[in-house]
């Protein structure tokens, strides 16, 4: 499985030592990215090239080679986990890093050596570059004078004999370098957590980091289980009943909905109710407003929230995870109209999709023709405001597999077909 942990924030900010630590408490794999930048540096002064010869750089790339053995650091098959820490490798490792060249490379390596990993990466563009769809994002930040304290102290114990000034003067340097570079720059993630440790302890520090990784773990065993559908018990059908009786009434009430074309309602067969999608009320109203059920297919997101989590369950929403062809969701929708059931499906894929140019989503008609089971369009016409009055107008049958015969678009023909005729079904008068 594969669990990416993005750890980034200015030098001196703990991340070292917090990812570290996470990474054993977890059993993740480290990858300090610092480390990559830093092999790098010390090939290039090595080889005595300099920050201008583009050409050597992209040559010496192509032959680099950067291994991680526990917290050994190797390169071109030589241990250097000492030697990249040293000050010629410090003081020009933040200029070497931020070459487009090398850039694009270090990206590329550490993005092969996490795929498909638990993997807790320290560094300055993880979150925002490297993985920006990583699982958790933190951002480790602390005052300048704090960090210089801390490196001073590092220094200290390591028997390195540096001023304390000169320590802070090349934490700004190097601060000043990361942050304004054209590629890869440090900067924090909108969707990070930010955390200042200017006045916590590591232990302070790595509790937060912890439960930011423990939450999203909850998070996501949260939504793998909205997978597994609950049971359909005595219990669940009475509750499903009483909600649908309450709610239905309330919808009945403040909306008046009007229910017209139901004859053309297949009978004793399963079918795919494909609408119009304003806002969730549309929904609300196909679910609790007919006498046969409709089983819903919705964001897997839905089932995050302890409510909509409820509900959904209720009704036996099935959960897509956006953006990925979700096999599981396609086998559930394929089972419950093999039974004969009823799904619900928006084919503009998100609300208000035709204001904003989405393109029609075919799932509704690759469902339907390999069910072999017909589309219903449903225009629903209302402004839902509290007591104006919503129409769902039903129209005829398609059957989608009258337009295999158009060749290799034939998806995309039969889903505007769909389309248009719920567009014409929300035009339609009483
Ligand atoms: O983390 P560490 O101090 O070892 O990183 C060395 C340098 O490498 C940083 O000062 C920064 O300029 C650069 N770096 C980077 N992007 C990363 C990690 C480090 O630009 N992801």
């Amino acid at each position: 499985m594969s669990f990416i942990v993005a750890i980034d924030g200015p030098s001196g900010t703990g991340k070292g030592t917090i990812t570290e630590l996470i990474a054993k408490k977890y059993n993740f794999q480290y990858l300090d990215t610092g480390a990559t930048y830093r092999c790098v540096t010390l090939k290039m002064i090595k080889e005595n090239i300099q920050l201008n010869e583009t050409e050597k750089i992209k040559e010496m790339l192509k032959n680099i080679k950067i291994d991680f053995e526990g917290e050994k650091v190797f390169l071109d098959g030589e241990e250097v986990t000492k030697k990249i820490r040293e000050e010629d490798v410090t003081n020009m490792v933040s200029q070497v890093s931020h070459l487009q060249e090398v850039r694009t490379a270090m990206v590329e390596l550490q993005r092969r050596m996490s795929e498909g990993k638990e993997v807790i990466l320290d560094g300055r563009d993880i979150g925002t570059n490297v993985f920006p769809n990583a699982e958790v994002k933190i951002y480790l930040d602390a005052s300048s004078e704090e960090r210089a304290k801390r490196r001073f102290k590092q220094n200290q114990e390591k028997g390195i004999d540096i001023p304390f000034e000169e320590v802070k003067k090349n934490i700004e340097f190097r601060d000043q370098n990361d942050k304004n570079a054209k590629v890869g720059a440090l900067k924090q993630a909108e969707d990070a957590v930010y955390i200042d440790t200017t006045n916590l302890s590591i232990k302070e520090v790595e509790k937060k980091v912890s439960d930011v990784i423990k939450k999203k773990q909850k998070l996501i065993k949260k939504i793998e289980n909205g997978y597994v559908m609950t049971k359909d018990t005595k219990w669940k059908r009475f509750s499903r009943g009483f909600v649908k009786g309450f709610l239905g009434g309330l919808y009945t009430i403040v909306f008046r909905p009007k229910m017209n074309g139901l004859e053309n309602l297949p009978k004793d067969e399963g079918y795919i109710i494909c609408a119009n999608h304003m806002n969730y009320l549309d929904a609300a109203g196909l679910i609790l407003c007919n006498k046969f059920p409709i089983r819903f297919i919705a964001k897997a997101d839905l089932y995050r929230f302890r409510i909509l989590s409820y509900l959904g369950h209720l009704f036996d929403i099935i959960p897509v995870k956006r953006d990925k062809s979700d096999i599981n969701s396609i086998k559930m929708c394929l089972k419950a109209l093999k039974n004969k059931e009823v799904l619900g499906i928006f084919p503009e894929g998100t609300r208000k999709g035709l204001e904003k140019n989405a393109k029609v989503k075919n799932g509704a008609v690759f469902l339907a023709e390999k069910a072999k089971v017909k589309i219903i369009p449903v225009g629903i016409s209302g402004s839902f405001k509290p007591f104006t009055k919503v129409t769902f107008n039903y129209g005829k049958p398609i059957d989608v597999q009258e337009f295999k015969k158009d060749g290799s678009e034939w998806l995309d023909k039969a889903s505007n077909k769909v389309m248009n005729d719920i567009i014409m079904l929300t035009k339609k008068e009483d």
